[in-house]
């Protein structure tokens, strides 16, 4: 579902990144780690066409990214990617339910039907917050937002879930909770996972571990 090759990026006068080979197949579920400041983030980023590699290419469910035109991108990153950003990265003056639906609403050609309010409401509800989706993020818990958060990368049941230290900021039960939502969800659809985190007691939920250190080898 994802696979990475010979793929090379460089921040302009900076950090450089060189990743030979990455491949996380339907249903599997990846773990990296890694110091911070490597380039875990980056390589997210890459993943999900947020960034785009200088050379070599990230396939995403068949699909060559770095081919496509920008808008082609954001397009194809909507559709099948769900990223859990590390700061969660809602809208605060958007209510959690919104939040949730945020990826249709950002010219990326996805269509906010009733199906799709529908799915957002069972995914709140399925993460306790049924009676909250009206809330504003700043009325909300630590462990309230990133369940919004997860939901948002959810809702479109992409075929790619990317997570970026999702449960760095929760309580060990907040973690473990947020990390059942992604793997239920995971197997539901048999979405791949790819999860940077620094929670070494997670790791033995995940099919494999990642060393981001033997991933990445100097550019
Ligand atoms: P990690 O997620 O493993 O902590 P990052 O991917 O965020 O690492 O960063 C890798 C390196 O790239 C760091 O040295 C960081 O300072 C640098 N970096 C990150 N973002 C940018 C940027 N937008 N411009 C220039 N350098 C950056
Ligand atoms: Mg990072």
């Amino acid at each position: 579902m994802i696979e990475v090759r010979d793929l090379r990026f460089a921040y302009g006068g900076g950090f450089a990144l060189h990743v030979p080979a990455l491949s996380v197949g339907a249903g599997e579920r990846v773990a990296v780690v890694g110091p911070s400041g490597s380039g875990k983030t980056t390589l997210l980023n890459l993943v999900s066409g947020i960034a785009v590699a200088d050379a070599g290419d990230v396939v995403l469910d068949g699909v060559a990214v770095g081919a496509l035109s920008d808008r082609d991108r954001r397009r194809l990153r909507a559709a099948r990617v769900g990223f859990v950003f590390q700061e969660f990265a809602l809208v605060d003056y958007l209510p959690a339910e919104e939040n949730v639906l945020y990826p249709y609403r950002v010219g990326t050609g996805l269509r906010l039907d009733r199906a799709a309010r529908d799915r957002a409401r069972a995914l709140l509800a399925d993460f306790g917050l049924g009676a909250k989706t009206q809330r504003r993020p700043h009325q909300l818990s630590q462990g309230e937002r990133q369940r919004v958060a997860i939901a948002r990368a959810l809702v479109t049941r992409p075929k790619a879930i990317l997570a970026d230290e999702a449960t760095g900021n929760l309580d060990p039960a907040n973690k473990e909770a947020a990390l059942d939502l992604l793997f239920a969800q995971a197997a539901d659809t048999g979405a791949a996972l790819l999860c940077v985190t620094h929670d070494h007691e997670l790791l033995p939920r995940f099919d494999r571990v990642v060393d981001f250190a033997a991933l990445a080898v100097a550019a």
